[in-house]
């Protein structure tokens, strides 16, 4: 515990007046929320450092592999925060941008990749709850994954791109997975399921009407803990591509982000 008492001194110093200042802007609207964003818990990311959110601006939800329950999970009796997180974000605040963010070398993926041929929650309820959490939102990812490598020489000779079907709201998009073969399988998988755990956003009901209309926006992005390199899905290059000088203009178009500033500017007073 010392070094987080040690944090709490260094911010009454440093950062807490300036905090309770941007507390004020949010409160008198000058800053609203526009992102709800779901991440892996790992120690290595910290999405309010590499997309520099201020206080106020980002809802953030953190797990395991950056799950998000499919919907029909939840009506099975499963219930979770995320599902929660995400009326809470959407609908109670009316946030209309969802990013789901991976990331390599990730420790529940490896869980995952290692169970795939056996993706059943239930063998591990007993025994591991990472497992059991992992299993049950995992199975999808696992199972596509599974089509998509289905030999073992396949697995470890990435010769050809590997195509995922991913629907992140506005049509299904031929995803390219790692096509420079940049990566270990382990992260191929983890990119796959950032793709998935994208597309389960789209299973609630009570965001489809948002979704339909083009209003919320559904983003997949993926951090590389090594480099410190930010990937966003493209739709119009089909994979993931690095966040640069070069292309975030290109990109903010693509990701519809003018309407989305449009929306809040037509909720500030
Ligand atoms: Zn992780």
């Amino acid at each position: 515990m010392d070094k987080i008492l040690r944090g709490v001194v260094k911010y009454n110093l440093h950062d807490k007046v300036r905090f309770v200042n941007d507390i004020d802007k949010f409160t008198k609207k000058i800053v609203q929320p526009q992102t709800v964003f779901i991440s892996c818990m790992d120690s290595r990311v910290l999405p309010s450092k590499f997309v520099g959110s201020a206080i106020g601006e980002t809802f953030y939800v953190r797990n395991a592999g950056n799950m998000i329950p499919h919907h029909e999970d939840y009506l099975a009796g499963y219930i979770s925060s995320e599902g929660g997180g995400l009326e809470l974000g959407c609908i109670v605040n009316e946030i209309r941008n969802v990013v789901i963010c991976g990331h390599s070398d990730c420790r529940a993926l490896y869980a995952l990749y290692d169970m795939r041929k056996e993706c059943d929650h239930k063998l591990y309820h007993q025994k591991s709850p990472l497992k059991t959490w992992v299993a049950l939102n995992g199975r999808r990812t696992a199972n596509k994954f599974s089509q998509l490598f289905p030999d073992e020489v396949k697995r470890n000779n990435f010769v050809d791109p590997v195509i995922f079907d991913v629907n992140l709201g506005q049509g299904h998009v031929k995803a390219l997975i790692d096509p420079e073969n940049d990566f270990c399988i382990q992260d191929k998988l983890s990119q796959i399921n950032c793709l998935e755990q994208a597309s389960h956003v789209t299973t609630y009901p009570l965001l489809q009407p948002f979704i339909k209309t083009g209003e919320l926006q559904i983003h997949a992005m993926w951090y590389d803990v090594y480099t410190g390199n930010v990937y966003l899905f493209s739709p119009s290059e089909r994979k993931f591509v690095i966040v640069s000088d070069s292309n975030v203009t290109s990109l903010m178009t693509e990701c519809g982000c003018n309407s989305c500033t449009g929306v809040l500017k037509e909720k500030q007073p």
